[in-house]
């Protein structure tokens, strides 16, 4: 199983907003233990749309969208990817009674045809009711392939992206990931020359080629850090597993350690 994470959006592209949808469903995914191999920005515009998830479908076998599930004309993320996988959209009559209420409590008792656009689903998919908004999130699997459709907005993202999970994406891994993040003292604290990210590294020495857990060095501006990451069938399994390299490189870095603290 690999994924790759399509966010739809021209703000996007203009800088207008910040990615956080990706980086929120990379660490999910993360956790759940799914290979997360590319990351994909494109705008509102059909052809472009179309193409970028011909190329994430052909080499990914999950596909999860943000953005472009709203009432506009630019707005054809699920018009797009019910197209490919061969699917008309259809009526759905709890979607359409959940976005009559919704509406009805904003005190909105006419509906405009772009609301109404949002009771359309794809046939044969999964539909998640969004207890925040109006646009449900969509889940669609065809020959081994799958579209997990969501919301732009991060708040309904979220709650969706959480449903997901409980409806669908926990049963693709039986394993988890878990990383914990080691933090070696900043340059305050002691030369840069000992921290720096290339001393660091050479101290751990083999570590670094380890495969469960994996042990990675990243420069960040106070210091470096050194995440160790397992893979379990649970937390507790994979704690166990990365408990060694942890002691070692505790053992090996000492007090150029200024804290130890689990990834969540
Ligand atoms: P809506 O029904 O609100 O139109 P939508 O699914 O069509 O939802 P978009 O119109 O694409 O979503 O985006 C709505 C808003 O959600 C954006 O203006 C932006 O504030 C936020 N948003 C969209 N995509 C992202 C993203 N990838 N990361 C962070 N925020 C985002």
């Amino acid at each position: 199983m690999s994924a790759e994470i399509l966010c739809v959006g021209t703000e996007l592209l203009l800088g207008d907003i910040v990615n956080t949808n990706a980086q929120y469903i990379s660490k999910k995914l993360a956790h759940l233990g799914i290979d997360l191999y590319y990351h994909t920005v494109v705008g509102d515009n059909a052809d472009r749309l179309s193409q970028a998830l011909e190329v994430a479908l052909s080499r990914s076998n999950l596909v999860i969208m943000t953005g472009g599930l709203g009432p506009t004309k630019d707005d054809m993320t699920k018009e797009i990817t019910a197209r490919y996988f061969g699917r008309k959209l259809q009526f759905d009559q709890t979607t359409y009674e959940h976005v009559k209420e919704r509406l009805e409590s904003y005190g909105i008792f006419q509906m405009t045809d772009g609301q109404k656009k949002q009771a359309m689903v794809p046939e044969d998919s999964v539909i998640i009711q969004n207890p925040e908004g109006l646009a449900p999130g969509i889940i669609m699997v065809k020959d081994g392939k799958a579209v997990v459709m969501l919301p732009g907005p991060p708040k309904e993202m979220k709650v969706l992206l959480e449903k997901a999970c409980d409806m669908f994406l926990n049963k693709l891994s039986n394993q988890v990931l878990v990383s914990i993040n080691i933090k070696c003292k900043g340059p305050d604290e002691m030369p840069l020359k000992e921290i720096g990210e290339g001393p660091i590294a050479d101290q751990l020495g083999d570590i670094l080629d380890n495969e469960n857990p994996t042990v990675a060095t990243y420069a960040k501006e106070d210091g470096v850090l050194i995440r160790v990451t397992a893979s379990g069938k649970d937390r507790e399994d994979a704690l166990i597993i990365m408990k060694p390299v942890v002691t070692k490189i505790a053992e090996i870095l000492g007090n150029k350690i200024a804290w130890v603290k689990e990834d969540k």
